[in-house]
This record gives structure tokens, C-alpha cells and sequence, in this order.
């Protein structure tokens, strides 16, 4: 017989770390063997699986953690499937008695979690799960009504306001091994990098997933980009935002510890420019209100008056503008950085989203679809709220008929114009002047840029003001009908 008491499971999923980790700490703090397992569960996800920018990104996540996770003598046990029916199975095979897992907040998640808690409870086996992944859970924020939060200001006042996030939780000392420890899939037969091409290969060159890749890359903020947030943010050609947005998706980092890291540095990085990054967790956190009061967010439009709205099939112009070949040099910028970093600034998210929606008025969902498989931060709520928000058809949404115009967007946030010199190469000789409407230039300045337009670069494929007013008489058509 043993003598060693009956082992934890801990149920890895968006919290891929070591310190501030609460299911972690509670169960180093039970004093029994623990035994680490990541589940690769699509069955349950369905259409919201990961998409293959994000399985690039968990495979090295995966990997780092292994690795961390070895430096306590203990180890990380890969499965695939149901995860209801591989928690039962090592459970049988361990004998624990106890699973501790961290919240998510999809519909599936949610669901699955709590047939699964009740199914433990049931036959005596405890069941425990924290919050590692937000400031406030969504269940705890509502209006003195006792609704959620439509408007995003009253929002994060009313979140700002009653936080008390408390002290980030340091890694564990220790982590006991259990006697034996249960099969483990390889990474390797999870598959989830790219096969042949390579298509993540520009990704290696950018990220460093994993919990010390996400410690790296918030002291790199601090030290440069967050003292130019608040103004700076909106720059796509400077390094003002933190990119820390795979990191937190895939919970190598929490919110809670960006929260005490921005106070500690507060003095140094200035008030404005705190609180500014402050208020973008915030969006976060409403965007994951949103997905949990609304489950039908990321297919569903909010305002339901979108249902009507007359979207076109456009194949041609959906490809152009996933490829980077629509003619419009900032919008063709930013799906190319897309495509070769699995990432894209967001003020250029919300000029190439609303590109798809306004100029082409191809369904947002559509766009959705693309980002999720493309981004490494690919998040269910943060890219629903996006899109919705762009499209005018979310809660606290931009109006539709605000339409990003792509050549004056790329003009003020790009002045210098690097980020399309940098992404559209072959427009880079073109002067300032002619840079975000090339088809303005005369053929001698064409010629002396190296530019064909048409063949080195394509002519635009939608002329901009034919096409927002195409855009403003279908809304319009919303508002008659109703
Ligand atoms: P920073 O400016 O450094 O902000 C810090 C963190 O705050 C981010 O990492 C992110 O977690 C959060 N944040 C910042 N802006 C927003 C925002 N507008 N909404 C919600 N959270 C925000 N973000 C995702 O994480 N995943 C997505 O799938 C996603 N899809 C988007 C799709 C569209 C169409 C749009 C317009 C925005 C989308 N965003 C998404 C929000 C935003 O663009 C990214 O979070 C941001 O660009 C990430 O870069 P960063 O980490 O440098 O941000």
C-alpha cells in the first residue's frame, strides 16, 4: 500500500504559469502530490478551437511550462480529447481525490465546467476553481438596477472604483511529484505547429510565448512604450504598446500582476500614461462581461436591427484584403503584418476591420473568422467585442456610419509613413505625399518609385468615396425599415 496521500489534479487551460496562479497555490497549500495536466480539447470548443496562429503560439507556451514545470522535479501531462472523460480517466489511473482548475469564460467553457464540477461532486471527489484571469468576474460587476454594464465608461468606473486586486501570488516552492506518474501524449502528437510551409516561420523572429517571455516583455513596456501610452498608443510605426496581449489570452500573465506592476512604476511612467493602459484591461474585462451576459456574441449581432443589413458576397474582395492586396496601403499594411507576425496594432485592427465592413460590406463575421485564425492573441471575447464594435452592431459600439477613411488614417497615425514602408516594400519610395494614394501620383513619380500600378501593386479595389456611400444608403435602408 502507499503511504503517500492521494494526488491533485491541476487542470491547466488559459493560465499557463507559475506565479499568480491561485488553483496552483491552493493546491501546493494541501501539502499532496500535484499532477499538472493540459487537456486539448476542440471537441468541446467546436467552431472557436484554436485556430492555427494560436496552436503555434500554446505548442511553445506548452513547452516553456514543461519546462518550468521540470525545474520542481515535476511534469506536464499532455492529453487530447473530451476533457470531462481524460479528467475521469486520470483519475482512475492516479486515484486523486481533488481537481483544481482556473475560471474561462466562453459559453462552452462555462458549460462544460460546471457538468463537470457537478459530475465530481457527485461521486465525492472535490471540485475547486479560481479566478486567475480577471480583475473582477463578470457576475460580480452590474448596475445599481443589478444589470450588466451596456456603456463601457460606467463600466470600468464602477470595476475602478471597487478594486482591490490584491498582491500578485509568487510561484510555488515547492511541488510534490506523485509516486507514479500517468501516461502523457507527446507535444509533438498534439500537432499543433504548422506543416509544410512554414507559415509561422516570421513569428519566431517576434515572440517569446511562455510566463518568463511574458516577464520580458512587460519590462520592456515599462521601460520604453508606457511612457508614451496615453499619446502613443495609436502609432503603428512606434513601439508604444505593450504587445502583451498572446501572453495575457494564454494567461502567462494576469491582469492582476500588470495591475501591481503599473502601480509600482506609476511615478516613473506618469499618471495619464498608467491609467490609460489601465483602462485597456478594462476593455478587456467589458469585453468578457459582454461575451458572458450575451452568449451568442461572437455569432450574433448585438443590436439585432444588424440582422437585416444587406452584406454582400464578395469572394474576390474577402481574398484581396486577407492577402494585403486591396489598393489601400495602410489597410494592406497591417493584414501583411498579420500574416508574417500573427499580430497587428490595434488601430490598424480597427482601419482594416472597418475596410472589410464598410468599403467591401462583407458580414464582420466574416472578419472575425480570419482573426481567429491568424492572431496569436486570438481571444473569443476581445475579438468579438472588436469586431462588433467596428461594425456598429456591438454594445458601446462605434456608429456604422463612422467610416475610418484608410487614406487619412494611414496619413495621421503613420506621418512618417514607416509601418507601410515597412510592411508594403514596394511602395516604399514613393514620397510622403503619395504614400496612402499612390494612384494619385503622376507616372514620372511612379516610375521613379519603381511602381506599376496594377501589377506591382494593385489599383485600388473599391474607390473610397463610391464606396462609403454605398455603405451609408444600405444603413440607411436599416434605419427606414425599422
Ligand atoms: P496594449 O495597448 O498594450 O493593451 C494592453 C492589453 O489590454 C492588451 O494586451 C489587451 O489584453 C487589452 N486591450 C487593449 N486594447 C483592447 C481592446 N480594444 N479591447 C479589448 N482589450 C484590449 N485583442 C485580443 O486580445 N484578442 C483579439 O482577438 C482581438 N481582436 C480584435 C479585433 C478587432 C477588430 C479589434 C478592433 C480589436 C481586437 N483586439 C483583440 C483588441 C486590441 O486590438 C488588442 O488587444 C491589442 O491590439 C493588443 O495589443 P497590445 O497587447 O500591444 O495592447
Amino acid at each position: 500500500m502507499s503511504s503517500s496521500p492521494p494526488p491533485i489534479i491541476l487542470w491547466f487551460r488559459q493560465d499557463l504559469r507559475l506565479k499568480d496562479n491561485p488553483a496552483l497555490a491552493a493546491a501546493t497549500e494541501r501539502g499532496q502530490p500535484v499532477i499538472p495536466v493540459y487537456i486539448l480539447d476542440d471537441e468541446s470548443a467546436g467552431e472557436w478551437s484554436p485556430g492555427g496562429a494560436s496552436r503555434w503560439w500554446l505548442h511553445h507556451s506548452l513547452e516553456s511550462l514543461a519546462t518550468d514545470l521540470r525545474k520542481f522535479g515535476s511534469r506536464l501531462i499532455l492529453r487530447e480529447g473530451l476533457a470531462a472523460e481524460e479528467i475521469d480517466q486520470l483519475i482512475q489511473d492516479t486515484g486523486a481525490t481533488a481537481v483544481y482548475w482556473n475560471r474561462c469564460y466562453e459559453p462552452f467553457s462555462l458549460e462544460r465546467d460546471k457538468a463537470l464540477k457537478a459530475s465530481l461532486k457527485a461521486r465525492d471527489i472535490e471540485a475547486a476553481s479560481f479566478n486567475a484571469n480577471l480583475l473582477a468576474e463578470p457576475w460580480t460587476v452590474k448596475n445599481k438596477s443589478g444589470d450588466p454594464f451596456r456603456v463601457f465608461s460606467a463600466f470600468w468606473r464602477s470595476v475602478r472604483t471597487n478594486l482591490d486586486p490584491g498582491h500578485p501570488l509568487p510561484a510555488p516552492d515547492d511541488l510534490e511529484a506523485p509516486e507514479h506518474w500517468p501516461v502523457s501524449t507527446s507535444l509533438d502528437d498534439l500537432q499543433l505547429l504548422p506543416g509544410n510551409p512554414n507559415w509561422a516561420e516570421g513569428f519566431e523572429n517576434v515572440w517569446s510565448p511562455g510566463e518568463q517571455g511574458a516577464y520580458d516583455r512587460l519590462i520592456g513596456f515599462l521601460d520604453c512604450g508606457a511612457k508614451h501610452y496615453d499619446k502613443g498608443r495609436d502609432r503603428p510605426d512606434k513601439p508604444y504598446t505593450s504587445g502583451l496581449s498572446p501572453h495575457l489570452h494564454h494567461g502567462e500573465i494576469s491582469p492582476r500582476q500588470l495591475f501591481a506592476a503599473i502601480d509600482t512604476a506609476r511615478e516613473e511612467i506618469g499618471d495619464k500614461n498608467a491609467e490609460k493602459f489601465l483602462s485597456e484591461i478594462g476593455w478587456r474585462e467589458f469585453s468578457y462581461s459582454l461575451l458572458f451576459y450575451f452568449p451568442n456574441f461572437a455569432e450574433k449581432n448585438y443590436q439585432e436591427k444588424f440582422d437585416r443589413f444587406p452584406w454582400r458576397r464578395d469572394t474576390d474582395g474577402l481574398r484581396a484584403w486577407q492577402r494585403g492586396r486591396t489598393g489601400y496601403p495602410i489597410v494592406d499594411a497591417g493584414m501583411r503584418e498579420l500574416w508574417t507576425t500573427g499580430w497587428m496594432h490595434n488601430r490598424v485592427r480597427m482601419i482594416t476591420a472597418s475596410f472589410l465592413i464598410k468599403h467591401l460590406m462583407i458580414d464582420w463575421r466574416e472578419g472575425e473568422k480570419w482573426f481567429w485564425d491568424t492572431l496569436v492573441d486570438a481571444d473569443l471575447a476581445n475579438n468579438s467585442a472588436g469586431w462588433q464594435w467596428v461594425a456598429g452592431s456591438g454594445a458601446d459600439a462605434s456608429p456604422y456610419f463612422r467610416i475610418f477613411n484608410p487614406i487619412t488614417q494611414g496619413e495621421k497615425f503613420d506621418p512618417e509613413g514607416d509601418y507601410v514602408r515597412k510592411w508594403v516594400p514596394e511602395l516604399a519610395s514613393l514620397p510622403d505625399k503619395f504614400l496612402n494614394r499612390p494612384w494619385e501620383a503622376d507616372t514620372a513619380t511612379l516610375a521613379k518609385a519603381g511602381i506599376r500600378l496594377g501589377e506591382t501593386y494593385p489599383k485600388p479595389i473599391v474607390d473610397h468615396k463610391t464606396a462609403r456611400e454605398r455603405a451609408l444608403t444600405a444603413f440607411q435602408s436599416l434605419k427606414e425599415a425599422a
